[in-house]
């Protein structure tokens, strides 16, 4: 193969908002390559951009416009590459591009329809068409995932973790070998023998990269993400073996984040964006450098990674994601003048020019302040320090310093204080923490709860209202809320349809059980969650898609098998011909010897027949297998989507009922009040004496952990939010609720918030 340089491609994103004017032109005459002029207004340029130049002009190997769907940018960017693979050279193709501006929609696919998937899946698809056709060689595809973030690389693949965060993934470091070989330690490899198994291992990295993720590290923008597919070769009876790698790269997010005035672990991630996406285009600037002998690639992980598959003889091709909404120049326009205008306002207000951060002298003068307030014995004192929002602020960082340090210090003498303890108390304080874990927990379960309830009480009432049913015919129309039997199993006759007909059809592969143990997470929620995720998933966008899916996958599923049986009746019908075919030679044979006769040299008319429909139909049975294959890579697929919507599904829930819980915690009177050291009504002996010895080990410790969010009786009265609604329902304290176990637990707070629900129910159906 000829030393190839790298090719660059532009890809640019449809606009959200169809017939977009145009803000870019392309320009595809000049000296056959094409170039990208974008154009900006110039009070725009004015505005943001220091020179005032009013249109920027890029070039490209070739430009895809919005237009281009994903079977174009198979055909013209990765399969050129994915063949110079099947040849045993190595190749790379990048997606590289701002956040949200497609380079995950073209490297891995969209999550809703079929048509929409990437290069990765189609890369894969055709790989293995290829692999099938030719028989020459032997061949063995492995496949690895990994994600590199902040210079440090985590195995995707890796099964036997359950990552809840990229810190639990095996991290995988980089050894070179004295002939400066790269091996990567901890990255597996996995073999896949066929198309599905090599896309249940995408799957399960994407969704094993989706949980790892966390609200506050959104490592799927700001870190790099290589897919490999790892051939070899070999002919039959020879040694050699020959070696090619496809890297499948999604990059970080390439806007500059360091420029956006962010501080502390986000510039940390910046710097390492940054720095990373800037070596790589060092190494690929060198090597489009003729005579250029050294390739900086140690530089970075990724480079290191990407060592021998870059520049040489590989084909490196990188696809320049662009997203331009006129929409965001005008946006920005506009937040631009609106913050020059609120600055200026501002400075009118308070006589004073503010700059971003406050002085040392400002500084000092508030922790002073903080200091005096804190003494003053006075309860009526007030800390006044302005309406400035960063006084404030520094305030509260100042006082959650303070508290924290007490906290430590406090928590150092209780422990001190235990260890003389621990020989005579028979329940160590391990299992007091874990005890009040579960309580806390159930609290906000059914905090959590009883407000969902409350809302789909209020939504009841206004589906009400709207409709302006009678009482008889909204019991007949209306689901209950809460399903009152097993919360699962409505969803689940709906759902299994489908899955359940995939197990019919023998011809469909097994799922990856690894993507199973995913999906499976849930199995391991409370009940009293399961409900709330039953509602939430109800009232998800997701759920729609999900729903779509499953009628897509349905059809697809009656197609299948409606093809299954015509290709047994093709097959039988084939196997008559040529028994018809087998029986007519018998008899032109036995004709032949009876009369004495030499088989006739002219062609049969009746067994031409029989052979032209017997090709005839095994033209239509490789036709419907072909058509069969294709439909059974598709459902696999739309099951793979589904199951990794699920997962997202369950991931958001997750997030938004943490939210719910630290709300909970933050509103709840009962952690506000002074109640709030006994916050347990309790119901035996032994429980009281177990909050006894809590309360007495570390009275401190009992007031940070076990105030109960659910408010007490005394305090619900005297609450002015409480409605009739409210007070009607039992309140049972929660902690009254026996702490034998998980089970027990859950069973308790089921029935308490079944007969929640039905006075709810009652109510509401009451009421109108
Ligand atoms: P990135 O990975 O660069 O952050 P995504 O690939 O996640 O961006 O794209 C952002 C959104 O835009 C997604 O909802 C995606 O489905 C959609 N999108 C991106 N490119 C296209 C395209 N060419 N056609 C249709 N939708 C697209
Ligand atoms: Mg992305």
């Amino acid at each position: 193969m000829v030393k190839q340089t790298i090719q660059i491609f532009a890809r640019v994103k449809p606009p959200v908002r169809k017939h977009q004017q145009g803000i870019y032109s392309i320009d595809e005459d000049e000296k056959l390559i094409p170039s990208l002029e974008i154009i900006l207004p110039r009070d725009l340029a004015d505005g943001f951009v220091n020179n005032k130049r009013e249109s920027y002009k890029f070039k490209f190997q070739r430009i895809f416009d919005q237009d281009a769907n994903q079977e174009t940018i198979f055909e013209n960017i990765a399969k050129p590459v994915a063949g110079s693979v099947l040849a045993g050279y190595n190749g790379t193709i990048f997606a590289y591009g701002q956040t949200g501006s497609g380079k995950t929609f073209t490297i891995t696919g969209g999550a809703e329809r079929y048509s929409d998937r990437g290069i990765i899946p189609r890369t894969l698809s055709y790989i293995f068409e290829q692999l099938q056709k030719d028989s020459s060689k032997i061949y063995t595809t492995h496949i690895s995932y990994l994600e590199i973030y902040n210079e440090c690389g985590y195995d995707l693949l890796d099964p036997r973790h359950e990552a809840s965060s990229l810190e639990d993934l095996p991290k995988v470091t980089i050894l070179e070998d004295p002939d400066q070989n790269i091996h990567l330690k901890n990255l597996t490899l996995h073999l896949a023998t066929t198309e599905e198994e090599a896309l249940n291992l995408l799957f399960l990295g994407d969704t094993n990269r989706m949980i790892a993720e966390t609200p506050m590290n959104q490592a799927s923008t700001r870190s790099h993400c290589i897919f490999t597919i790892h051939l070899s070769s070999k002919e039959p009876g020879s040694a050699t073996v020959r070696h090619a790698k496809l890297h499948l790269v999604d990059l970080a997010g390439s806007e500059r984040v360091a420029k956006t005035g962010v501080g502390g672990h986000l510039l940390t991630e910046a710097k390492y964006i940054n720095l990373s996406l800037h070596y790589l285009e060092q190494v690929i600037i060198a090597l489009s450098e003729k005579h250029r002998s050294h390739i900086p690639y140690r530089n970075s992980m990724m480079t290191s990674v990407l060592r021998d598959s870059l520049g040489g003889n590989c084909m490196t091709t990188m696809i320049a994601t662009l997203s331009l909404e006129k929409r965001n120049l005008d946006v920005i326009k506009r937040l631009q003048k609106e913050i020059q205008e609120l600055k200026d306002e501002l400075a009118m207000v308070t006589g004073e020019q503010r700059t971003e951060a406050l002085t040392e002298a400002e500084l000092l003068q508030l922790e002073k302040l903080i200091t005096s307030f804190l003494e003053d014995q006075d309860p009526e004192s007030r800390l006044e320090v302005g309406a400035d929002m960063r006084k404030v602020h520094h305030c509260f960082h100042h006082l959650k310093k303070l508290l924290n340090d007490k906290k430590i210090l406090e928590n150092n003498t209780v422990s001190s204080e235990s260890k003389d303890q621990d020989c005579q108390e028979p329940l160590k304080e391990e299992e007091y923490r874990k005890l009040r874990d579960i309580l806390k927990q159930r609290d906000n379960e059914i905090n959590i709860l009883v407000n969902m309830l409350k809302k789909e009480k209020k939504k009841a009432q206004e589906a009400l209202h709207l409709a302006g049913m009678d009482r008889r015919e909204f019991r007949h129309s209306q689901s209950p809320p809460f399903r009152l039997g097993n919360p699962e199993e409505g969803q689940r006759m709906r759902l299994s349809s489908a899955p359940s007909q995939a197990q019919d059809f023998s011809i469909l592969g097994k799922r990856s059980s690894l993507l199973h143990k995913k999906i499976g997470m849930r199995e391991e929620m409370s009940l009293g969650r399961q409900e709330a995720f039953e509602i939430f998933k109800r009232d998800h966008a997701d759920s729609v898609t999900i729903d779509d899916n499953k009628q897509i996958l349905k059809q697809r599923f009656s197609e299948a098998k409606a093809l299954g049986e015509s290709i047994n009746e093709a097959r039988s019908k084939i196997g008559h011909l040529k028994e018809e075919i087998t029986q007519r030679h018998i008899q032109q044979v036995a004709l032949g010897i009876s009369e004495n006769m030499a088989v006739p040299l002219m062609p049969d008319q009746q067994e031409e027949k029989l052979r032209s429909q017997l090709e005839e139909e095994k033209r239509r049975y490789k036709t419907m297998f072909t058509r069969l294959k294709a439909l059974k890579v598709e459902i696999e697929h739309l099951q793979l989507l589904m199951d990794k919507a699920k997962v997202k599904l369950q991931k958001e829930f997750e997030v938004w009922w943490a939210e719910e819980a630290t709300n909970l915690q933050v509103n709840s009177p009962a952690v506000n009040s002074l109640d709030h050291t006994k916050p347990f009504l309790q119901t035996s002996d032994s429980q009281h004496e177990r909050s006894q010895l809590l309360s007495n080990k570390s009275d401190v410790n009992a007031r940070k952990i076990l105030p109960s969010p659910c408010p007490s009786p005394h305090s619900q009265k005297q609450s002015s939010t409480s409605t009739p609604l409210e007070d009607s329902i039992p309140k049972t304290p929660v902690s009254s609720i026996p702490l034998t176990g998980d089970s027990q637990t859950d069973s308790d707070i089921i029935a308490f918030i079944k007969a929640r629900q039905s006075i709810l129910q009652k109510q509401c159906l009451g009421s109108n």
